[in-house]
Formats: C-alpha cells, sequence, structure tokens
C-alpha cells in the first residue's frame, strides 16, 4: 500500500452525488426504525459511484493498481472496483461479526470515501468490514461527525501507509495496531497475493545478477547488470506493482557501487 494523491473529483459528480444523498436521507429519515433492523437497505447507485468519469479518474490516480494489495488492474482484463472505504449497507466491527446497520449511506457518492481496488480487497477480503478503535463511537446517522471516529482501516488518500506497515520480504508487516489490523483485514499477507510473490522473486534475481555481473571484465555482461539495477530503481516508482515491497527490498538490499569504467 502506498500513499494516493486522488486529487479533484470529476466535475458532475457533485450535483449527483448530493441529489443521491439526499434521497438516501429522506429515506432514513422516512423509516429509520426499517434501515436499523434490516427490513430496508441501502443499495446505492452505480450510476453514480461507479460512472466512467469517476472509474477513470479513480484509476489513473491509483497508477492502475488496487489502493490495498497494489496489483496492477489492466483494464478490460481485471476490472477495478470503486470501493467505499466506509461501508453504505451496513458495517462489521471483524469478519463474521454482527451487521451494523444502516452503514454510511449519506457517504455512498462522496468522492472522499472512494478508492480503487481489486476484487479479491474489496469483496473477497473487505466486504463491509469496517473496524474502529473505539466500537462505540460508530457514527450511523447523517448528522453525526465521523471525524471523532478513529477507522483502525489505513486510509491510503489520507495517511502514509508505510508508517503502519512494514515488509518481511514479500511479507506485509504490521508496524501498528492499525496497520495489522489493516493487513489481517484485507488478507495482504495470505498467499493468494501469488503475483506480489513472483515479483518478489524477479527482484531477487535481478539483485543477483547486479552482483554478479557489476564488476565484470565483459562490457556486455556490465551493461546487463546496468539494465538489473535500472529495474530494481525503477521497481520503485508508484506506477509500477507493489512499489511498497519494491521500496522496502531496495532498501533491505543495498546495490553495491557502480563499477568505475576505465
Ligand atoms: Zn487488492
Amino acid at each position: 500500500m502506498i500513499r494516493i494523491a486522488k486529487g479533484a473529483p470529476p466535475t458532475n459528480l457533485a450535483e449527483r452525488a448530493r441529489v443521491g444523498h439526499e434521497g438516501h436521507i429522506a429515506d432514513y429519515v422516512a423509516d429509520p426504525g426499517d434501515y436499523r433492523s434490516g427490513a430496508k437497505a441501502f443499495k446505492p447507485d452505480s450510476a453514480i459511484y461507479g460512472a466512467r468519469a469517476v472509474k477513470t479518474r479513480l484509476r489513473a490516480s491509483h497508477h492502475g493498481k488496487c489502493a490495498y494489495c497494489e496489483e496492477h488492474l489492466p483494464p478490460r482484463i481485471a476490472h477495478g472496483h470503486v470501493e467505499h472505504y466506509r461501508p453504505v449497507a451496513f458495517s462489521q466491527d471483524d469478519v463474521g461479526s454482527p451487521e451494523i446497520r444502516p452503514g454510511y449511506y449519506w457517504l455512498a457518492y462522496d468522492w472522499d470515501n472512494f478508492l480503487w481496488s481489486c476484487h479479491y480487497c474489496n469483496s473477497t477480503k473487505k466486504g463491509n468490514v469496517f473496524p474502529l478503535r473505539n466500537k462505540r463511537m460508530r457514527v450511523r446517522r447523517h448528522d453525526g461527525d465521523v471525524t471523532a471516529e478513529t477507522p483502525m482501516l489505513i486510509k491510503p488518500d489520507a495517511e502514509d501507509p508505510s508508517e503502519h506497515i512494514g515488509w518481511y520480504r514479500e511479507v506485509p508487516k504490521g508496524l501498528t495496531p492499525r496497520g495489522r489490523v489493516t493487513i489481517k483485514v484485507l488478507g495482504l499477507d495470505l498467499p493468494a497475493h501469488e503475483t506480489r510473490l513472483q515479483h518478489y522473486r524477479n527482484l531477487e534475481s535481478a539483485y543477483e545478477r547486479v552482483c554478479d555481473l557489476n564488476g565484470s571484465p565483459d562490457a556486455k555482461a556490465r551493461r546487463h547488470a546496468l539494465a538489473f539495477r535500472a529495474f530494481l530503481m525503477d521497481a520503485e516508482h508508484p506506477s509500477k506493482p507493489f512499489s511498497a515491497m519494491s521500496a522496502a527490498f531496495n532498501r533491505d538490499n543495498p546495490l553495491p557501487p557502480l563499477p568505475e569504467e576505465d
């Protein structure tokens, strides 16, 4: 996970979001009991939150990667999801915990509540789980103040994930309680992330090649070493998949000094 600069929302979102939120709030005010019991549930309108302009802007600002696992989501191959950081229909304190209804229905179309995510992180793992440091502070009405909540999930467009999540080889490690909860809820350390493991192996083998070829008397071998060096440095770029892991790899495996050219 890396810090994401999401930028401004698409210009036409504000008005559609306002109308959508007003509708949700009116529905809730008319029938709060039904929304609390689950007899009625909010189902956000994908024509608003999933509009092409929203998706395009999210995909670009996330470098085409999942906000949580940094898997690359190429259009037409892996469908990116517009993920609601605060869930809309209901919330859960943990996986399998009781449903707390309603969810954050007044944030269903809020740009600040959107992230770009893969199916695994958004649907298979996170779902409606949204743990708070203090459960009793959970806001369940549109007139509440969510800034009084302390969410346990790292919000990568609002804070630097590297302060909470470090790496041991290809496995993320929680540095703080929030980092640990984020890893657990999203399953970031599970073997399902096999593409990341493969990427780690590529980093390892590139590093070995640099070390082997760096001081070679053969000019061609030294050029290969430079290419592997460039691959390792480039892997840290935010546009590259698993760039947080790659940056940690480079910190843990300093490159040998460039050989002096004669
Ligand atoms: Zn993901």
